[in-house]
């Protein structure tokens, strides 16, 4: 079943590139194996994934433990400071730096471990007040703020696009996150690039790849419907 839906959303992701005019090599699929098993990460791989997202730092730092070290980890979910700690030195990236008080808990972090973390800044472009991430009118302040930590790298703007019938939707609010890069990007301010954009999921990540998504992240549409079963808290915030 993995192999058959990585067949279909890789297709998929070719064919939005291609309406685009954009080559494939800019897209890196993220495949968000949040609550999946290690077996069923280890059937992506055998497909020639590599790049995997998690939510939740344990899970992360439990996953990887297990894993081939050459997988690339992404903190994809709401990150709370005193969980930093656990996947300062296993992510690649952390997609959803969404505060001040998180970008300094990084800092520290990274500097302990002598490591520049890479980062994207989570922009809550729909103004959506049950999510995280930084109001657009913000996040130029925002951004330079954070490059100026010396243990942080920011790469580029990541956000959670609203649940939406139809994927077209959420196109104002991929190009929106764009064009926010865009005149960032104009700023030329020091230690920071723009060059990533982390958007688009399941119900639209063909949409944001014709937006200029630089990383999708595909969870259902590779692994199957989450079961979150009893393990979920009530209050914990989670997309299902
Ligand atoms: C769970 C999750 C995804 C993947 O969602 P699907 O709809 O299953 O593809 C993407 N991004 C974030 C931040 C997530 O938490």
């Amino acid at each position: 079943m993995i192999r058959e839906n990585l067949e279909d959303v890789e297709k998929r992701i070719q064919a939005a590139c291609d309406r685009a005019g954009r080559s494939r090599s800019e897209v890196t699929l993220i495949a968000v194996s949040k609550t999946k098993p290690v077996s069923m990460i280890e059937e992506a791989m055998a497909e020639g994934i590599i790049d995997f997202g998690e939510n939740k730092p344990q899970e992360l730092r439990d996953k990887y433990e297990v894993l081939p070290k050459n997988l690339r980890w992404h903190m994809i979910g709401n990150l709370q400071r005193n969980k930093v700690k656990y996947i300062i030195d296993k992510a690649v990236m952390i997609h959803s730096l969404g505060s001040p008080e998180l970008a300094e808990t990084i800092e520290k972090e990274a500097e302990k471990h002598q490591l520049v973390m890479p980062v994207l800044v989570e922009v809550n472009v729909a103004g959506e007040a049950t999510k995280g991430g930084i109001r657009p009118e913000d996040t130029e302040a925002f951004v330079r703020a954070v490059s100026r930590y010396p243990h942080i790298r920011v790469k580029g703007l990541m956000t959670i696009a609203p649940i939406v019938e139809k994927p077209e939707d959420n196109r104002p609010v991929f190009r929106t996150l764009r064009n926010l890069a865009v005149d960032i990007a104009r700023q030329n301010i020091d230690n920071v690039s723009m060059s990533e954009l982390s958007m688009g999921m399941t119900g639209d990540f063909e949409t944001a790849v014709e937006e200029g998504a630089t990383y999708v992240r595909v969870g259902t549409g590779i692994f199957g419907e989450r079961d979150y079963g009893m393990k979920e808290k009530t209050g914990e915030s989670s997309i299902s």
